[in-house]
């Protein structure tokens, strides 16, 4: 500001000693009056409004009028005031002035703060053989996108945001105790520094509304519980141009009836008969995929494992797959017919000790064997 220079207490048209609500109410009325969204493209009006709000910015503020009262405008520019130089400030200045003011327009025109999407996670629960195998499954997600009504600005099509008229379109306000100054984000906008005039019909003003996107998702061979996939930008969209979030699907697999899962291997316990145990045999398995011919040898003893070599689940991004290992379980008849029985009495004196078979078997076998034993020599002394 150069030049000639009028005195505040005139271009507010107020007394020297106006008291500070007198001099508000002033600048209120000139404000309203000279609002260049009431007087577009009128430069008088232009300078009329800028005027008031320099004089209003000193005469409102106690020691800036003191040093003004005492020094004019030269007491003014020690303070480092220096006017104001485009429109948004004299906004961002005298917000609460402006609060009355809504519904004019856009006043700022700046652009709001890009803000990132926030991740999601889904939890997907998955069968025992698709997550061993892979598989496509189609999932809806809930997430917020930006509202397509408004844009994503959350003002009415049409209207604009104008600066937050509680922190003037800084974010944050700061108050000042003794020496400290203290500052807080603003309560009114929360920091985003802009002011909704008209909320969008659509989002209500958030600017986001909430979608359940369907996504198709491959799930690859292989995996298991607590493994997770990345869908990139499948999150949350982002605000004001920021990145969207990432989506993380969290697998849990359930439990098969039948297979128990370690890494890539498969355990399947196998019943038989201690006669197909003994005598060796043949028997039909189930697997992953289908069924498997499995060949019991002869003496094959209880708790013995018996390899299928590439009937596991699929290593992930590999042609390779773990194997199935079979347990074999020996069950012994809780019942036997007088024919069975009969047969086993040839057994026992075969080998009257037992020894041949306590010998050969481990430990926790020769302890059924003599079970065995012992039950059929009993019932013959009776
Ligand atoms: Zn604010
Ligand atoms: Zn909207």
């Amino acid at each position: 500001m150069t030049g000639k220079r009028k005195d505040y207490y005139q271009i507010l048209g107020v007394p020297r000693h106006a008291t500070p609500e007198e001099i508000k109410k002033k600048y209120r009325q000139l404000a309203l009056k000279y609002h260049p969204d009431r007087n577009p493209g009128k430069k008088t009006a232009e300078e009329k409004f800028k005027e008031a709000a320099e004089a209003y910015e000193v005469l409102h503020d106690p020691e800036k009028r003191r040093l003004y009262d005492a020094y004019g405008h030269e007491g003014v520019s020690s303070t480092g005031f220096t006017g104001f130089t485009d429109f948004s400030d004299i906004f961002r200045s005298f917000s609460d002035i402006f609060e009355d003011l809504f519904g004019f327009g856009d006043l700022g025109g700046r652009p709001s703060q890009t803000q990132a999407g926030s991740d999601l996670r889904y939890d997907l629960a998955l069968n025992f053989q698709d997550a061993a195998l892979g598989t496509e499954v189609t999932i809806e997600v809930p997430r917020l996108i930006n509202c397509r009504t408004c844009g994503g600005s959350g003002a009415k099509p049409g209207t604009h945001k104008i600066p937050c008229p509680q922190c003037g379109g800084r974010g944050v306000i700061s108050r000042t105790h003794g020496i400290f100054q203290i500052t807080t984000t603003c309560s009114r906008c929360g920091g985003l520094k802009e002011f909704i005039a008209e909320p969008c019909p659509t989002c209500l003003g958030d600017g986001q509304v909430r979608e359940r996107k369907k996504l198709k998702v491959r799930i690859p061979p292989g995996i298991d519980s607590g493994t997770h996939l990345v869908m990139p930008g499948e999150g949350n969209e982002g605000r004001f141009g920021g990145p969207a979030g990432d989506l993380f699907i969290i697998l849990q697999v359930k439990p098969h009836d039948l297979f128990r899962r370690q890494g890539q291997d498969l355990y399947l316990q196998v019943p038989i008969s201690y006669v197909q145990a003994a005598l060796g045999s043949r028997v039909t398995i189930p697997t992953l995929t289908g069924s498997h011919d499995l060949l019991i040898p002869p003496g094959t003893q209880p708790g013995e494992i018996i390899r299928v070599k590439g009937q596991g689940v699929p290593y992930p991004k590999s042609t390779r797959r773990g194997d199935l290992l079979v347990e074999i379980k020996v069950v012994i008849p809780r019942h036997l017919t007088p024919r069975q029985q009969e047969l086993l009495k040839e057994l026992a004196q075969e080998d009257p000790a037992g020894q041949t078979m306590s010998v050969e078997a481990p430990a926790p076998q020769e302890g059924f064997f003599k079970k065995l034993w012992n039950s059929i020599t009993n019932s013959g002394q009776q």
